[in-house]
């Protein structure tokens, strides 16, 4: 039977059995609640090429590595892979387990300013879609916590792991995610609601009077897939100089819900056109 959790589908060897009768690096059960939001990179070689397979790399390695090393949740360009369930502790930081829910991102710490745009947009993304609802269900503030806050052991909010490890460990130990990792941009994302469907577009497509209703219900379930990567391509033609232009953007969308355009080739074509 599957769990849907990686790290109880696939057992590691060098854990102990634990008290759910599988092998891994933590415990099934915490008795504490959330109190730290904490963020890491996997120092992994991030996999930028095609399908980014890098949460996935990291998610085998957890399941065979011998220290204890785990996480509850991984993030790559395209996928967040469930590594245990939230009520279980991970082993993700020193001194930051029993209250920490860990969140680590498919790449190394220092890569932030050189990884191509797209990369960072969309696990950013993913990651604020995952840790967005956690954040409010267990009451933590959408806040980056200082050494201070992380060390008084009752400030709730999200913690980098070279500040825990600093606090708890060995300042200078760890690094990740990062001086270069953007929290506004990585906390704004929580707040900043989800796109929907764009309405006047929807109008348009449903009044439609010559298009049978197969197509237009065809064209509408693009529309909306379409508008939820308007955003996306909204923020590229910005970055590339190009005058705003819902049209445009949509444009943009329709070929990349299509297939025809991946985000990183509409970007380099939108930059060539600006
Ligand atoms: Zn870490």
């Amino acid at each position: 039977m599957t769990t849907s959790w990686w790290l109880y589908d696939h057992p590691n060897p060098h854990a102990p059995v634990r008290a759910n009768g599988i092998r891994f690096h933590g415990y099934p059960q915490r008795q504490t609640k959330v109190r730290l939001i904490v963020v890491h990179t996997a120092e992994n070689t991030p996999d930028i090429i095609g399908e980014d397979g890098g949460a996935e790399a990291v998610a085998r390695y957890q399941a065979r590595v011998e220290r204890p090393s785990s996480y509850h949740l991984l993030v790559d360009s395209d996928s967040a892979v469930p590594m245990l369930p939230d009520q279980a502790v991970a082993f993700g930081a020193r001194g930051a387990n029993a209250d920490g829910w860990h969140l680590s991102f498919a790449t190394r710490a220092h890569l932030w300013p050189t990884k191509p745009a797209w990369w960072a947009d969309q696990a950013l993304e993913l990651a604020a879609a995952e840790a967005g609802p956690r954040a409010k269900r267990w009451g933590i503030p959408l806040r980056r916590l200082t050494r201070g806050q992380i060390a008084d052991r009752r400030t709730a909010g999200f913690a980098a792991h070279a500040d825990t490890e600093a606090v708890f460990g060995t300042p200078g130990r760890r690094s990740d995610p990062g001086s270069d990792f953007d929290w506004d941009d990585f906390l704004d994302r929580i707040t900043r609601p989800a796109p929907g469907p764009a309405p006047d577009l929807m109008e348009t497509l449903m009044a439609t009077e010559l298009v049978d209703a197969h197509e237009q219900l065809a064209d509408a379930t693009e529309a909306q897939a379409a508008a939820a990567w308007m955003p996306h391509v909204a923020r590229a033609r910005a970055q590339a100089g190009a005058e705003p232009s819902a049209a445009s953007d949509f444009q943009w969308a329709i070929r990349i819900v299509r297939g025809e355009a991946r985000l990183l080739d509409a970007y380099n074509a939108i930059v060539d056109a600006a």
